[in-house]
């Protein structure tokens, strides 16, 4: 059990305003592992001060002192690593294995990217008569999701912090117990008072009270279009900097020449990652019409082999999904796909088996799956991937093209300059060609509804400065 009563800010742990909990359930037990405050406004309040008192002496520290402190934290986070994945598998249930590279590990790759690129960004540049300064933006609020708790307010932290920015955190009600050994160590490693500052809470209180606060320069939210565009609204009013990293309904295009065996196992993968709660996750599968049958009797191989169990297990390939309400939204939908005459090639909304507890679903793949139905359209959230057939190449870019979110996507072909003319065409922040693996240094963000941010490296740095030029 893993008990947290206080709140950070300020250098120190405080009671919170009000006495509520939240008790954080175990996805694949459905029991209570945990509980963390119920935050208020007015904890916001207290955060936020203490954030605002500590700006003026941190965004005065060189570079090289940010990343000496950014070093510090690293240390610590690569130590406790084994026990940061155990305690996301048990919040969220992504499987062990998994947890330990992805939930642990790369929340440490990322700090390192950014105290390596302290070394050489330049926070200053000659225009001609002008001096260019790049300037922190301020108090940055982080509000983040469940489904990567730790990756995703590390993206935050450590490029707020190397810019010179102090932070108000408020990770999700559902997987909130990681952030809170953050704050451990970054209490340990002595960063100045007020620079790093947690308040758990829900959305509704805690959430809207720091994206309508006059003491907040910048919300950087990571979750849903539909909060996303509410934190907008309120960051409005005083006319706030909102970066926005929200959903998508992501196309990978197998084109005609493209080793098929290679595209289906990535893709899968891709799709079942975390139970299928993946932002960038490659959702719809659009495969020629006359290489359909030969796809399809792959998609049936390679997704037979994602079998839900304990995500303690080390073999656990897929887990549960994060709660009983994301279970029944994903139900549903499977639902609406049998619904809409799609057809069923794997899983669908029975039980799976042996497991009487936790929020498992099985994984399910439609075919036939055409541009109108809901499951073509929305983000379902969870491991269902939808394949759909196009005639020729310029149908599947507009197909892919045909969403209201632009996060990620792919593209298969045997020819990469082919490939890549056809990743041009998508109106995606990110493409990968031929299964391209993750680059911690890339912009990573959408076009359209998908935000309107980049995090991750240099321009992941950028979002928290502002610019000032002096004449001379
Ligand atoms: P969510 O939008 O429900 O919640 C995200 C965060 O916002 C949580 O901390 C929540 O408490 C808070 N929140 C909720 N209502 C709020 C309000 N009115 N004002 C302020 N804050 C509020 O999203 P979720 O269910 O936690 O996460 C799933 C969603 O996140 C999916 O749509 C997914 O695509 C998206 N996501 C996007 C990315 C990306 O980088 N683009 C990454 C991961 C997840």
């Amino acid at each position: 059990m893993k008990n947290y009563s206080k709140l950070y800010y300020n250098g120190r742990w405080h009671a919170p305003d009000a006495g509520a909990v939240i008790e954080v359930v175990n996805p694949a037990t459905e029991g209570i592992v945990g509980s963390v405050p119920a935050g208020t406004a007015a904890d916001v309040d207290q955060a936020a001060a203490a954030a605002r008192t500590a700006l003026p002496g941190w965004s005065a520290t060189s570079p090289k002192v940010r990343a000496g402190y950014m070093t510090q934290i690293h240390e610590e986070l690569v130590a406790r690593g084994p026990e940061l994945a155990e305690l996301i598998t048990t919040e969220l249930g992504m499987p062990i294995k998994l947890s330990q590279r992805i939930q642990a590990g790369l929340p440490a790759v990322v700090l390192e990217t950014y105290v390596k690129l302290l070394e050489e960004f330049s926070f200053s540049e000659r225009i001609g008569n002008s001096l260019v300064l790049k300037e922190p933006i301020g108090v940055v609020a982080a509000i983040t999701p469940w489904n990567y708790p730790l990756h995703q307010l590390m993206i935050k932290v450590a490029a707020a912090l190397a810019a010179g920015c102090t932070i108000v955190a408020k990770p999700s009600e559902l997987t909130p117990l990681n952030a809170f050994v953050l704050a451990e160590i970054v209490d340990s490693s002595g960063l100045p008072p007020g620079v790093f500052n947690l308040v758990s809470g829900y959305g509704a209180d805690v959430g809207e009270a720091l994206a309508g606060h006059p003491g907040v320069d910048m919300v950087s939210f990571t979750g849903s279009t539909a909060v996303g565009k509410r934190i907008m609204a309120l960051g409005a009013e005083t006319v706030k900097r909102v970066a926005l990293e929200l959903g998508g309904k992501s196309a990978t295009i197998l084109l005609d020449d493209a080793d098929v065996e290679t595209a289906v196992k990535v893709t899968i993968s891709n799709c079942f990652l975390n139970s299928g709660q993946t932002c960038n996750a490659h959702t719809r599968m659009l495969v020629p019409q006359h290489r359909y049958e030969e796809v399809v009797d792959l998609v049936r191989l390679h997704a037979a082999a994602y079998i839900p169990e304990n995500p303690l297990n080390t073999q656990t390939r897929i887990g549960p999904l994060v709660s009983a309400a994301q279970r029944e939204r994903v139900l549903e939908y499977i639902r609406s796909g049998i619904a809409d005459g799609a057809e069923l090639l794997l899983g669908g909304v029975e039980a799976p088996e042996g497991l009487p507890l936790g929020y498992y679903v099985q994984p399910t793949v439609f075919g036939r799956v055409t541009k109108e139905m809901k499951i073509a359209r929305e983000e379902i959230f969870g491991p269902v991937l939808a394949m759909m057939t196009y005639d020729d190449e310029d149908e599947a870019v507009g197909i892919a093209n045909d969403s209201i979110y632009g996060l990620a996507g792919g593209v298969w072909s045997a020819d990469v300059d082919r490939a890549e003319r056809v990743a041009r065409k998508l109106q995606t922040g990110q493409v990968d060609i031929n299964g391209g693996r993750f680059n911690p240094l890339a912009p990573f963000g959408g076009y359209k509804q998908s935000g309107n941010g980049r995090e991750l490296g240099r321009y992941g740095l950028e979002e928290y400065l502002q610019t000032k030029s002096l004449q001379f």
